[in-house]
């Protein structure tokens, strides 16, 4: 295979990779008329491609590198592991030093009582684990119908069938048979596209009292947790008005219903803390980790766990568990990559220099005619694209249409900016430098500027009715 590793030309691994793979969330056949794009190499927040690119990746992979690519350590990291001890499960009385010390370390790391740590390949594993032990903990508490769990609409847990029916995309749900029962879904907090004329205090309490509603339509004792990012992440980086989480927290303790605060995002830093329920003043019970977790050097996903709930699992066999629950490559390269953030201090970094730069950046971006705001919380933001600033109309035209184009002129301008719908998304890795913030910007503003002109010429620039 080392022939094929950035030697042949672009059109001939593009030919191969519409013969034999199939990639996710896409239109394969789409992607095969317009040429996937070869990502060959990358080194702190830039990558290449197989065109010789420099491309400034806004995006973090998939919201994931943290420390930025190209780390020396991780690689070290790695290697030493794999020589030592490349594989051996934690199922049958057995375990192994990485494993041990990263379960400490997040341990450590986590808001008080939050104390322990059931491993997973990824974030989708992780949250249908989560599904299973609250189901689980009620049953052992001796009320097996407390079993219902709750969601939002627009969340994203996943794409397993427990946590992709967490999930509130209905996009996914019309698909292979999602959400399994004893799944229910209330309104998301996005004051920006439904908020309408309310204020956003007003309508972050009324977002949060359909919990309560939902609660006593489903009745408490049938109702095992609530789940939800505590910002948005794929949904578009909705930052909920700040009355919404408070307000939340109290629903859950009146009706004695778990919280899973969803961290795969918000987790090591993203958000300017260790972990968005710092960010955000949320109690969880149980946070789902994975992406930075790593900085997705290694696929690795979590379940930190309150002392309570571990308590209760801990004194049953859980029947439930992954091949790789705590892979000691993985494990050792997320240990390394917990290392790296403390003693690089990158959390200072962020709160210091980089989220205000960003901040800095994102209010000039935010003037410009073609984006109707800025949601932003620490080093992950979103660009709602508009037609009309004032009202925060949408467009007339398909949802995503602007946002798609707006993503390919980014590519045009070597930079990565994802698109949900008509959010341009932003979620550089965190050692991202003022400098780099400023190339950043310039990219940016071309590549709204070039939007622009293309949606002004094709006359797309409506509202909708
Ligand atoms: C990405 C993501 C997941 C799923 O993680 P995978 O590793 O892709 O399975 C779950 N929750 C949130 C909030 C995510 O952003």
């Amino acid at each position: 295979m080392s022939i094929l590793s950035n030697q042949l030309p672009t059109a001939e691994l593009q030919a191969l990779d519409a013969a034999h793979h199939m990639h996710p969330f896409t239109t394969n056949d789409e992607l095969k008329e317009r040429g996937v794009r070869v990502i060959t190499r990358g080194k702190g927040v830039y990558l290449s491609d197989s065109e010789g690119n420099q491309i400034l990746d806004a995006m973090s992979g998939l919201w994931c590198v943290n420390i930025g690519y190209g780390r020396e350590r991780m690689v070290q990291a790695a290697a030493r592991q794999m020589m030592e001890l490349p594989f051996y499960n934690t199922f049958f009385n057995t375990t192994h030093t990485p494993a041990i010390a990263l379960a400490a370390e997040l341990a450590k790391l986590a808001p008080e009582g939050l104390n322990h740590v059931f491993f997973a390949g990824s974030g989708s594993e992780a949250n249908d684990t989560n599904l299973r032990m609250v189901r689980t903990y009620w049953a052992e508490k001796g009320q097996p119908q407390k079993s219902h769990v709750i969601s939002r609409k627009n969340a994203y847990h996943g794409s397993s069938m427990g946590s992709g029916s967490m999930g509130g995309m209905s996009y996914m749900h019309e698909q292979g048979g999602m959400p399994i029962p004893g799944i229910h879904h209330i309104d998301q907090p996005d004051w920006w596209a439904e908020g309408g004329d309310s204020a956003p205090e007003d309508f972050g309490l009324e977002r949060a009292r359909q919990l309560d509603a939902k609660i006593e339509e489903l009745g408490a004792e049938n109702v095992a947790a609530f789940i939800a990012e505590p910002v948005q992440g794929a949904g578009g980086v909705i930052v909920p008005p700040a009355t919404y989480w408070p307000e939340i927290q109290r629903i859950c303790e009146k009706h004695n219903v778990l919280i899973i605060a969803d961290e795969v995002i918000c987790g090591f830093g993203r958000t300017g803390n260790w972990f968005g329920s710092q960010t955000l003043g949320i109690k969880p019970h149980i946070m789902t980790i994975a992406k930075g977790l790593s900085s997705g050097y290694a696929p690795i996903g979590g379940s930190i766990v309150c002392d309570e709930i571990a308590e209760v699992i801990n004194a049953v066999e859980f029947n439930h568990g992954y091949t790789y629950s705590g892979h000691p490559v993985c494990a050792a390269v997320a240990l390394e990559n917990l290392h790296i953030l403390q003693e690089e201090n990158i959390l200072d970094h962020v709160r210091d220099v980089a989220a205000p730069a960003l901040r800095e950046t994102l209010d000039v971006l935010g003037q410009h005619p073609l984006v109707g705001g800025v949601n932003v919380c620490g080093m992950m933001a979103s660009l709602p694209l508009t037609p009309h600033r004032e009202s925060r109309a949408k467009f007339a035209m398909d949802t995503g249409t602007a946002g798609f184009m707006c993503r390919e002129a980014c590519f045009a301008n070597d930079l990565v900016m994802r698109h949900v719908g008509d959010r341009m998304i932003i979620s550089p890795p965190l050692v991202i430098t003022p400098d780099e913030i400023d190339v950043f910007r310039t990219r940016a503003l071309k590549a709204l500027d070039d939007t622009y002109a293309a949606l002004k010429d094709k006359d797309m620039l409506k509202p909708a009715a």
